[in-house]
């Protein structure tokens, strides 16, 4: 099946997807349709009125998605981005000047990285503690050495409240309450949580709490998520001033870290349609957080096979370590790394990085039971015809 040379991507329909950052950002069947009703270009503003802003837009519902989006996190003030990174920028560029100094986890994903370089600012890390967190007391001790050596505190903190890396949990509540001793603001990194697992901003204590639409919200790239408090709103989504010199000319409540409208079809619209099943599956996410140990200790069962990630598992992305199993196939191997993944694949299990036998990923999200025990047991399988268990 092509569309003219475009092959049809057929990942999900014809296989058991365990990529680390694929699995819940899979569209329901919902967002589907909505991608091609609002497929058009500007298809959103078919009515737009009068003061003509995306998030002001009533029909179809957007306006009210904005408010159920901020409701949703427990934030006053909710817009939607082209994905998590394009609302770290937002943030970074309005708190951090040239000069500044913005905290992020020594796990921080690349994007963090690149938000504050955009805004002329630059990043120090908060370390790790021996189990591979960050701890509120490592935040403030992080702020303490920053305001001493650069004379001035930091301007953000940012924090993954789950890492990319290894998936574990970060003490955002402990950092958010050192930030504040401190009065620095702090951005929670929701992008393996919002839209898996339930999120309270306000109980957590943060300013701003950022989500992922593609990575965990069963929405389309680019999509995502900002959300703030009323005390931040006024900074962050501060509307233009700008006066043209020759015309006069002024555009009203245009929010210029939005650069006006963000998400301005399909996108938006495929996000609002998944909306009800993200509301949803939240109150699942324990069932899924067990789906994910009975897999890893499947894999643990296997010798020589090690939990890189805090184990029991509290989170469905996990990173594991074959290099003692595995591993010691692919090395004398015809197919090297790759018998690995075509033993999987054979099995009609795809998504772990194709060649990698020593340290590698893999996300259990949305797997059924059939599926985690299917699963399970495929990994069991494929050791066991290696004479590896
Ligand atoms: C995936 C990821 C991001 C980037 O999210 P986008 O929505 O693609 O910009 C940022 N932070 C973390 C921790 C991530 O895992």
């Amino acid at each position: 099946m092509k569309i003219n040379d475009i092959p049809v991507r057929e990942v999900e329909e014809n296989y058991v997807n365990i990529h680390p950052i694929q699995a819940a950002g899979r569209l329901t069947a919902e967002a589907m349709k909505a991608l091609i009703a609002y497929g058009d270009g500007y298809s959103t503003c078919d009515q737009c009125r009068k003061p003509f802003r995306l998030d002001k837009i009533t029909k179809p519902p957007i306006a009210e998605f904005h408010s159920d989006l901020a409701k949703f996190l427990n934030m006053d003030e909710a817009r939607v981005t082209p994905g998590a990174r394009r609302a770290f920028q937002a943030v970074c560029l309005s708190l951090a000047e040239k000069g500044d100094i913005v905290l992020v986890s020594a796990l921080a994903h690349y994007t963090e990285f690149l938000a504050v370089e955009n805004a002329r600012a630059a990043v120090k890390e908060v370390p790790l503690n021996k189990d591979n967190v960050v701890t509120g007391d490592a935040v403030a001790q992080k702020i303490e050495e920053v305001t001493r050596e650069e004379g001035k505190k930091p301007a953000l903190v940012m924090l993954d409240h789950f890492d990319y890396s290894f998936a574990n949990e970060h003490d955002i509540a402990g950092a958010a309450k050192a930030a504040h001793q401190y009065d620095v603001p702090i951005l929670y990194n929701g992008a393996y949580t919002v839209g898996i697992k339930p999120v309270d901003g306000k109980a957590l204590g943060v300013d701003f709490v950022v989500g992922s639409g593609h990575k965990s919200m069963a929405s389309p790239a680019p999509s995502g998520v900002l959300a703030t408090t009323s005390e931040y709103a006024d900074q962050v989504l501060r509307t233009t001033q700008m006066i043209g010199d020759v015309t006069g000319r002024k555009f009203g409540i245009k929010e210029v870290e939005m650069l006006g409208c963000t998400l301005m079809g399909a996108n938006l619209l495929a996000m609002m349609a998944s909306f009800p099943t993200i509301q949803r599956r939240i109150n699942d996410w324990q069932e899924y957080v067990a789906k994910s140990n009975i897999v890893i200790n499947a894999i643990l069962d296997i010798k020589g096979n090690k939990c890189l990630s805090e184990h029991p598992r509290k989170h469905t992305l996990t990173k594991v370590d074959t290099t003692g199993s595995f591993d010691k196939i692919a090395t004398t191997h015809k197919r090297r790394g790759f018998f690995f993944s075509d033993e999987l694949k054979q099995r009609g299990v795809v998504g772990e990085f194709a060649g990698a036998t020593r340290t590698w990923k893999l996300n259990t999200y949305g797997l059924t039971w059939d599926q985690t025990s299917y699963v399970a047991d495929v990994f069991k399988e494929i050791a066991g015809k290696y004479d590896l268990l």
